[in-house]
């Protein structure tokens, strides 16, 4: 969601005379897009700020704003502590980037935006057009968090779930494909529950699906609770939707998902992914791991590997526990880091040899491959598959925007070499 909303924050300033670039040591204004859901993440802005004030000790002092979630959660703090820096916005108050700049420049005051104000925000996002170009593109639909899990901050970072209007949102999508992006991931934090006025993600799906110029559609990350009929029924039928889930778990033990707040049981997780392989039995899974979680004992960790063992996610994103402050989980009695280690490594080692076993039986397949660029100086062009996996292939024509049938014939744990075989006409993701 950060890397949409900084390419939205681009769209703003331009119109007040900034350009990009490459060079930090030209930047008159610095802006760090933050993200406070790992530890360290205060840490890691002033140690930038600090790079950013030696390379510009003997020059004019640039513009220092931070954004994101690390704005949203210090505040004020972060302009008392360290006075380099100009500005925080909260990721609800980007639509007042310009005046802030603006202000800053002539003024040369502090300034703090933090304000929970989803409805402007958005306003101000659909006055101006999203100017990405690249073959495959975020588009916010959802933001904010009703669900209140105990470790996470999002709710308090982000705010209340709020949906985007239906029609700014289809709006958006056709500036997209008229700008040529091929492939739209829909993105929110709690992605399936969006609803505008009764219109859901499936709706929205559908409508996107009726958008000729765009060849595949993705949306993340979903809440197994909001996983609702309708959107199992589209990745039965629809032909754009891509067979890919990410579904979080977090846990694998009833009592560690309890604990966590997660509103789900095991029990249940697993039937809503029987339904949804019977509705598309193409389809495959991801999903996160908290390891080490307070109250985490053995049992509950052998009963994660089992779940882990049985789904055979095809990526696992597994984190040792680490308490942010101001969640219910800070104040609970926290697993020896130690022990949450070496369960982590046990963790780590299974699902990689899950995702080995699968990328194996890979080879000499063939995938439906949307190529994105070419690689830089050379005669590889990069793309992803139908289920997002990295695939590579020797071409000199360029295949930027097009879908082609690859044969793997060789890979890794990070990418597939493949070999162009025929052109695809249209894509036949649907069960
Ligand atoms: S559902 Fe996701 S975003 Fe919402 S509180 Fe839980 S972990 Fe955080």
């Amino acid at each position: 969601m950060n890397e949409y909303d900084s390419k939205r924050i681009y769209d703003f300033v331009e119109a007040i005379g900034y350009k990009k670039t490459e060079n930090v040591e030209q930047a008159d204004c610095h802006v760090l897009n933050t993200c406070h859901i790992r530890e360290k993440a205060t840490d890691k802005v002033y140690h930038h700020v600090g790079r950013i004030k030696k390379k510009f000790r003997n020059k004019k002092k640039p513009i220092v704003i931070i954004t994101g979630c690390v704005a949203q959660a210090e505040g004020d703090l972060i302009l008392e502590k360290e006075k380099y820096i100009d500005a925080v916005i909260g990721p609800q108050s980007y639509h007042k980037f310009n005046e802030t700049l603006l202000k800053i420049e002539k003024d040369k005051i502090k300034l703090n935006f933090t304000d929970f104000n989803t409805i402007d925000k958005f306003d101000k996002l659909n006055q101006n057009k999203n100017s990405n170009s690249n073959v495959s593109s975020f588009l916010t639909i959802q933001e904010g968090c009703d669900k209140f899990c105990n470790f996470c901050v999002v709710p308090y970072t982000r705010g209340a779930e709020f949906s985007r209007s239906f029609d700014e949102i289809i709006s958006e999508s056709n500036d997209l494909a008229n700008n040529g992006v091929k492939e739209i991931t829909l993105l929110g934090q709690n992605v399936n529950a969006y609803n505008f006025e009764g219109k859901k993600l499936s709706n929205l799906i559908r409508e996107i699906e009726k958008i000729k110029k765009i060849d595949r559609i993705r949306y993340t990350t979903s809440h197994p609770v909001d996983f609702s009929e309708d959107l199992i029924e589209a990745h039965a039928s629809s032909k754009k939707l891509m067979p890919l889930i990410h579904l979080p778990v977090q846990s694998g033990s009833n009592k560690i998902l309890k604990a966590m707040n997660r509103k789900h049981t095991v029990e249940n997780y697993l039937n809503l992914i029987d339904k949804i392989l019977k509705a598309n039995p193409l389809i495959k899974f991801s999903s996160d791991f908290i390891i080490g979680y307070p109250g985490e004992t053995e049992q509950d960790f052998r009963d994660t590997l089992n779940l882990l063992r049985k789904v055979k996610y095809i990526n696992s994103y597994s984190f040792m526990f680490s308490a942010r402050p101001g969640t219910p989980a800070f104040e609970m009695k926290q697993t020896e880091s130690s022990v949450a280690k070496e369960r982590l490594i046990i963790f780590q080692e299974i699902s990689e040899k899950i995702k080995l076993d699968y990328r194996q039986n890979i080879f000499n397949n063939k995938s439906t491959v949307l190529f994105e660029n070419r690689i830089k100086n050379g005669e590889n062009f990069f793309g992803r598959d139908e289920y997002f996996n990295a695939v590579v292939v020797e071409s000199k024509k360029d295949l930027k925007g097009n879908i082609k049938r690859v044969k793997i014939i060789d890979g890794n744990q990070n990418s597939f070499k493949g070999k162009i075989v025929s052109e695809v006409d249209n894509q036949t993701v649907a069960a």
